[in-house]
């Protein structure tokens, strides 16, 4: 119940367990067309170019971003929390001139600055993280994703996290480059980024000081299936993400949406129930991860260690400005269900009393329940 990796689902793991296929073998060209097929559908765009990268999400984050930026080409990231940052290095690693709008860890950042920004100076490329793990905000995209069409500049969206969990419109956010992750709310493991780019993005390309996550090279075997002799690939990966993308499918991608956000809600009631207080704003807060300010004279790590070696439960401590004040709890995939969110709840709060924190026994369950 922690930010990530998430428990799997067992038919991924499963799947997971498929022997490698051979780029020659007639299958391996269906699983390419399955996993695309599937990405448009999940990412809810008609992308020709939608793919995977092998790696851990950020793998598929830094493809995009290094094979569209030439070194002094102008980035405006949008920070408001760990990831964030992460375009900013990525960017900057890359060559990029980075220009940052920022917003407090708590709080979306302003479309209003993002689009005068954009508007004033229209940089190259627009990056900004959908929804941040390390803060529990949601940005909105749609404002900026039609002023980045206006102006020519190109928008990225790290959607690792949102990706499966709650809506992401790709095309009619007008996304050019969207990246996910498979062990945030796709119910897989680390070591594939899905990946969904625009025609306009595609002609925007360059040619990368790195081989490995160049696009040019994933689109030539993805898309024109070239060279596919020299094409091996972590099929066995693929295999699990089609697994992945297709129960997403099979659930109904608005109904997967609304059963992450239901329990996000009992989580949230019941944290509120047992005293506790929810961290940043609730205007713009995410269906899959809550933040949670660590009461007073509560040791931070020790309910953490207790609940995890006790009662076999998960949460996630915070990093950069809120370390140490706030637990992180996920409920992503698998996990946003009532049952493990009960299951949390009442596992918190026995840890939580035998530290003798007051409390009022019980109430949290009832809460979540009632929610
Ligand atoms: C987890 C996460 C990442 C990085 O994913 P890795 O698979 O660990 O590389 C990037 N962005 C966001 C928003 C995330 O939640």
């Amino acid at each position: 119940m922690g930010s990530g990796p998430s428990n799997p689902e067992p038919r991924v793991l499963q799947a997971l367990a498929t022997p490698p296929i051979a780029p020659d073998d007639p299958a391996f060209g269906a699983l390419l067309d399955d996993v695309s097929a599937l990405g448009r559908a999940v990412f809810q765009t008609t992308n020709a170019c939608t793919l995977a990268v092998a790696g851990a999400s950020r793998a598929g984050i830094e493809a995009v971003l290094a094979s569209t930026i030439k070194p002094g080409d102008s980035v405006l990231v949008g920070v408001y929390g760990h990831f964030g940052e992460l375009l900013c290095t990525l960017a900057a690693r890359h060559g990029a001139t980075v220009d940052r709008v920022e917003a407090e860890w708590g709080t979306a950042v302003n479309p209003d600055d993002m689009l005068a920004r954009v508007r004033q100076r229209p940089p190259k490329l627009v990056a900004l993280v959908h929804a941040d793990t390390s803060t529990g905000i949601l940005q909105p995209l749609e404002a900026i994703g039609r002023a980045c069409r206006d102006t020519g500049s190109l928008f990225v969206v790290d959607a690792v996290l949102s990706l499966g969990g709650c809506e992401l419109a790709v095309d009619a956010w007008q996304v050019d480059a969207a990246i996910g992750g498979l062990q945030k709310c796709l119910g897989g493991p680390p070591g594939l980024a899905p990946v969904t780019y625009s025609e306009r993005f595609r002609e925007a390309r360059g040619q990368p000081h790195t081989t490995y996550l160049d696009l040019a090279r994933l689109e030539a075997t993805w898309v024109a299936r070239q060279g596919l002799e020299t094409a091996a690939m972590s099929t066995s990966m693929l295999v699990a993400a089609r697994e992945a993308l297709g129960m997403v499918i099979d659930e109904g991608i608005v109904a997967r949406w609304e059963r992450h956000r239901r329990a996000s809600r009992a989580l949230r009631s019941g944290l509120g129930a047992m005293g506790l207080e929810l961290f940043g704003d609730p205007a713009n807060s995410v269906p899959m991860i809550s933040l949670v300010r660590v009461p007073d004279g509560v040791d931070e790590s020790g309910v953490r260690e207790q609940l995890l070696r006790q009662q076999g439960i998960e949460i996630m401590a915070a990093f950069g400005p809120l370390r140490g004040q706030v637990w992180r709890l996920g409920t992503m995939g698998t996990n946003a269900r009532l049952a493990s969110v009960l299951a949390t709840l009442a596992a918190l709060e026995s840890v939580l009393v035998s530290r003798g924190f007051r409390l009022s026994r019980g109430a949290a369950v009832d809460a979540a329940l009632a929610a």
